[in-house]
Formats: structure tokens, sequence, C-alpha cells
């Protein structure tokens, strides 16, 4: 029977292993095997089969949930919360066999824009298919895994990695370089903003810290984002009911390439940006010098692991300047500014980033794409 712990949906449940804290004697496991295994919270403690109750007070309990594809560890913390401990071997880098297991079922895309069938042009790695609309050049996958197994195998809450809250020189630039942009089309104070697909929740503490009313939004919210004192909303962003609020400036930072559907994630925002607010898009670039390299070098076979640049196994839509001015512009936007900074590396090499990355992005064939527009 599928059951659901906390925020964590679990289908085609068979086993139940409750580690449940004792004190000092240690850790005490109780087994429940079998279909009629039922889980229930009730204030602020997880009622487990047959009236056991773990996880309440101060004693932490680990819960080990097993499914038909794998086991996966739930931590019943105090108070009501549930936080999942995440699945013990993640399917990046996996051989194709385990993840046409974890992501058995495929769905036909067609072109947001243009709604046509697009062209297949590469199979990476992991056997995730690579598809090119013959109209506007938009890349996606296609046919590609379907949301629930996706979000079941790769975006756990755990898909944050602790110490991802933190933030350190590298990540703070590239806050700084966001925010200078977007403070040049919004100056007054206090405004709102939003960071779709906040994460740990790093840039809304940011953001508070430049005077910003900051919120966010992901498909699962994290006790790190928790602990920032931010407005927040937890889904896909298109089916999230605002209830009328509006903000200054929506960010999506490497979120885009996530989503169902990127147009409708687009006009979505501009249902909820101001009339004279800003959005900003970073996604990978896939127009970037070292990227279209090593395309070449997947399209002639010469990469062990072709294509994994892509990063299909959580990326749906790999956009180019211009196809995601393409996007922005059907959404009811017009492009303002756009950059394509090089990756973000460690301060070691420097030297590198000066003879390679300034030429790189001075000629805009960075990896990375930063979009800004506004509402027209
Ligand atoms: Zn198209």
């Amino acid at each position: 029977m599928p059951g659901i712990i906390g925020g964590a949906h679990v289908d085609g449940l068979q086993s139940l292993r409750v580690l449940q804290d004792v004190g000092e004697l240690g850790r005490e496991q109780v087994d429940f095997i079998g279909s009629e295994i039922e889980m229930r919270q009730r204030g602020d403690s997880l009622h487990v089969g047959t009236g056991e109750t773990v996880g309440h007070g101060h004693d932490p309990s680990i819960v080990t949930v097993g499914n038909r594809m794998r086991e996966r560890r739930l931590c019943a913390g105090s108070g009501t919360h549930v936080r999942s401990l995440g699945v013990p071997r993640s399917l990046f880098g996996r051989p194709r066999v385990e993840v046409e297991a974890a992501l058995p079922d495929r769905e036909p895309v067609d072109c947001p824009l243009c709604g046509r069938e697009p062209r297949q042009f590469g199979v990476d790695f992991q056997g995730l298919q690579l598809a090119r609309c013959r109209s506007c050049g938009l890349e996606f996958q296609h046919p590609r895994p379907v949301f629930e197994q996706l979000a079941d195998a790769i975006y756990t809450s755990d898909y944050h990695p602790a110490g991802h809250e933190a933030v350190d020189r590298d990540r703070e630039r590239t806050f700084a370089r966001q925010m200078e942009r977007i403070e040049r089309y919004v100056r007054r104070r206090p405004a709102a903003l939003l960071d779709v697909g906040c994460g740990a929740g790093a840039f809304l503490g940011y953001a508070r810290g430049r005077g910003w009313e900051a919120g966010g939004t992901d498909i699962s919210v994290t006790e790190a984002a928790r602990r920032h004192e931010a407005r927040l909303w937890q889904g896909q962003l298109p089916d999230i009911d605002f209830d009328g609020a509006r903000f200054e400036a929506v960010r999506l930072n490497h979120v885009l390439e996530h989503t169902q559907d990127p147009l409708r994630e687009l006009c979505q925002v501009r249902r909820i940006v101001a009339d004279d607010g800003v959005l900003l898009i970073g996604v990978p670039n896939i127009a970037g010098l070292s990227i279209r390299l090593k395309s070449w070098q997947s399209r002639l076979g010469l990469k062990r692991r072709c294509w994994k640049h892509y990063g299909a196994l959580h990326h749906l839509w790999f956009f180019t300047p211009l196809t995601l001015a393409a996007l922005v512009h059907a959404a009811g936007f017009t492009v303002a500014h756009w950059e394509t900074p090089t990756e973000a590396r460690p301060r070691r090499y420097g030297w590198m980033r000066a003879l390679v990355g300034r030429p790189l992005e001075a000629a805009r064939m960075g990896g990375i794409l930063d979009l800004y527009a506004r509402p027209r």
C-alpha cells in the first residue's frame, strides 16, 4: 500500500524498519514486514503499524522504508517533521541499466514554442534521449522520464547536499554579480524577491542581507531554507497559488532546465512579477565553447561517457541565448541583458580564469547563461 510520511510519498511499500533511539542503550531495531503497514502522523509523533510510536520527544529515530526499487531511510525527528535522509546511492553516473530500472517510464515531448515533435540527435551514456526542434532549434529530452519517477529518484530532500546553505567565495561572487544587475533595474526598498528553486536558501539569506523581502519556492522545501525568515511555497511553480502576491524580482537560477515545461513556468512568472520588475534566468549555456567541444567529441564517439556534459539525468531542457530569448519573449518579456559567465572554479585556478575565462566571457561563449528580462 502507498504510505505518506511527512512530505515523502512511498509507493509499493513492502517493509519498514525502525531504528528507535533508546537513550544510552543505543538503537533498537524493530522490523515490520508485510503489506498491512499503516503509518500516520498524529500530533508530534509518527505512528507505525501495530501502534508503535517513533520520533516523539527529543529522541530522533531512523526509519528505513523499503519499496520495490530500493531502500530509503527516513529520519523521524522530534516534532512533526519527518525528514528524508535520502536514497543510499545516487543515480548520477550510474550505468544505463540502473537508470532504466529507476526511471522505467518515458513520455513524448513536443516543442513548447512550436508544438512540433523534435528530431533526436543523440543518446547519452545513461540511455537518455536528446532531441532538437526542427523549427526553432530548442533542445530537450524526448521522450523523457516521467516526473513522478524523477521526483522519487532525483529530487529527494537530500538533492541539496548538507552544507549547501553555506556561501563560499565563488557562490558569493555569483550572488553579488546577479544582485548588482537586478538592483540596476529595481532600485526601491523594500522590494519583494522570489527565488524559484531556493534549495537550502543561501540566496534568500543573501538577498535579505541586502534589504530585500525574500521568498522562495522548491519542489521539496528544506529545513535549511526554513531557517531563513522567508515566505516559502512548496511545489512546481505553475501549480503554486501565490494568492495575489507580486514580486519586483524573480530569480530562476539553474532551475528552468529542470522543469516540466519552461514556457508554462515563465508564463506563471509573468503573472507574479511586478510590471516594472525583472526576471533573472541562469542556465547552462549549451552554445558555450567548452560544451560545444564536448558535443562534437560525443558526436564523433570520442567520449567514454557521451553527452555527459548535458546532465540529462536532471536537465530536461538545454538552452542557447537564442532559444532562451525566444521562450522569454513568448512568455511576455523582453530581454534586457544577457551574459555568459564562466563556471565558478576554485580560486587556485584564478590564472586560468584570467587566461581563458575572460576572453570567453567577452566572446559570450562562457558555460553559463544569465539572462535578464523585463515584462512588456
Ligand atoms: Zn520549436
